[in-house]
């Protein structure tokens, strides 16, 4: 019987996070590295389920997988217009940033332009860690086992489903997150008429209702935000400096008191917040509700949802307002959670691994808290032997919100874990041959 391949690394997931690595790995690192990608979908693909019409991409499109790591990249989102014919067209578009689904041909059109291995239709079950071996075993869900020295963590981060929903997620769809979004609606029935709940004071939140508005004119569209009402992201220059390296390495140096205090000024720059093309787009939609006497949203702002619960065909939420303490009860056909995503680290609403890392976790560096110790280069490593773990996109609580699985930073981090990756596998080869 011969020995499985040992790979110098395993990727999980063919995200932007695993692409941009992949092309810091193919342009500045090590062509020879023993690589591979397990992506679980059947092809490339970004954010597919919230591709909505008009909407717009909320990064500086320069921040692409590439070029603030390496300007003179071919694989920049330049070069993509250029290389698709479009560069010229696209200066002259009247919206300072480039349509989602323009952005999402982009990074396909990446992925099948680099010369990397990916398995596509692969999802990752298990990571067990031999610390003898000091390697990982990488199970699939079709129960194929490959060894690595190093992994490359990039599934992106876990959808964050409100505990009173929990038990409502079915596969009639009445409850869906953000990330289900388009194969649900797609089986609404457009004509029928009734009550769409969407949770949530994001930019996904606002997208939903002005889609879902349009796409099912006879429908009711509900906000229900924690709130006062939605507002702007703080775009503003300083604020915007927290999307520099050199704020991620004042965070990652921070003690946790002070990153949650600096979270504190960060978060209005992304979270809970909208940008104000879409705000103002929903603002004009709502006066026009009232000019035509048919208010088909309301917002709900200061409220808490206590309970939720399914009434037959419909869910049913016990709220709060918490500002006034009055209690009321909302039917809801459908409800869409626009709630995010769960961080890592032990703090509400967070987890303290993602879950691939069940069956590992117990064997990496954590605090006395429980939460994983991650070095600067994103690596976290086992309590005996060396072998890292890099976790690439899911580092917010250490690394700060440049860090918030976005591309703001997403090509200088590459660059950092490529670097890291040629280092540890160089030391292994020495010690090998040594
Ligand atoms: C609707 C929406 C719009 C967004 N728009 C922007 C934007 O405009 N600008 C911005 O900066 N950020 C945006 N984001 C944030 C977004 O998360 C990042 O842009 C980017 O997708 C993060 O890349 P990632 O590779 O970390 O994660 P993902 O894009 O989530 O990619 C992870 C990949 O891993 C795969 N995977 C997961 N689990 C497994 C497994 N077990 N086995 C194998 N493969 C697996 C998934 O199929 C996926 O392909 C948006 C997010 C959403 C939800």
């Amino acid at each position: 019987m011969t020995n499985p391949k040992i790979y110098d690394l395993i990727g999980i997931g063919f995200g932007p996070a695993n692409i941009a690595l992949a092309i810091a790995l193919e342009e500045d690192a090590d062509p020879e590295l023993r690589a591979v990608f397990l992506e679980k979908s059947p092809a490339p693909q970004w954010q597919e389920n919230m591709l909505l019409g008009g909407s717009d991409i909320q990064h500086h499109p320069v921040r692409d997988l590439v070029s603030l790591r390496n300007p003179r990249s071919r694989y920049s989102f330049i070069n993509y217009l250029h290389e698709n014919r479009r560069l010229i067209e696209h200066l002259n578009l009247p919206t300072p940033f480039p349509l989602r689904t323009e952005y999402a041909d982009y990074v396909s059109w990446v992925r099948n332009t680099l010369t990397t291995e990916v398995r596509y239709g692969t999802a990752v079950l298990d990571i067990a860690f031999d610390p003898v071996a000091d390697l990982y075993t990488i199970t699939t869900t079709s129960g194929e086992e490959l060894l690595a020295q190093q992994i490359s963590l990039g599934p992106g981060r876990s959808p964050l489903i409100p505990d009173q929903f929990a038990e409502l997620l079915d596969t009639r769809r009445r409850v869906v997150h953000l990330t289900d979004y388009l194969p649900a609606v797609r089986s609404f029935d457009p004509l029928a008429d009734g009550r769409i709940g969407i949770v949530g004071g994001s930019q996904s939140a606002v997208e939903l209702a002005l889609d879902l508005r349009h796409r099912l004119p006879s429908v009711r569209v509900d906000i229900l935000t924690r709130s006062w009402s939605l507002r702007a992201k703080d775009h503003s220059p300083f604020s915007e400096e927290v999307y520099t390296p050199g704020f991620t390495d004042y965070y990652h140096g921070s003690s946790k008191a002070a990153r949650r205090r600096l979270d504190r000024f960060t978060r209005p720059t992304n979270y809970s917040a909208a940008d104000l093309d879409v705000l103002e787009r929903l603002y004009v939609d709502l006066y026009e509700d009232k000019l035509s006497n048919r208010i088909r949203t309301r917002i709900y702002g200061d409220t808490e949802i206590i309970a939720a619960r399914r009434a037959n065909d419909t869910v049913a939420l016990a709220i709060r307002n918490t500002t006034t303490g009055h209690h009321e009860e909302l039917v809801f056909d459908r409800i869409i959670l626009a709630t995010g995503f769960r961080d890592m680290g032990g703090t509400a609403d967070n987890e303290h691994h993602h879950p691939l890392l069940d069956g590992v976790h117990r064997q990496l560096r954590a605090d006395t808290d429980g939460d994983l110790i991650v070095d600067r280069d994103y690596g976290v490593r086992p309590i005996t032997g060396t072998a890292p773990i890099y976790l690439n996109g899911l580092c917010e609580s250490t690394h700060g919100i440049g860090d918030s699985g976005s591309f703001s930073l997403l090509s200088l981090r590459a660059e950092v874990i490529a670097r890291s990756i040629i280092d540890c596998r160089d030391r292994t080869r020495i010690t090998v041959t040594a």
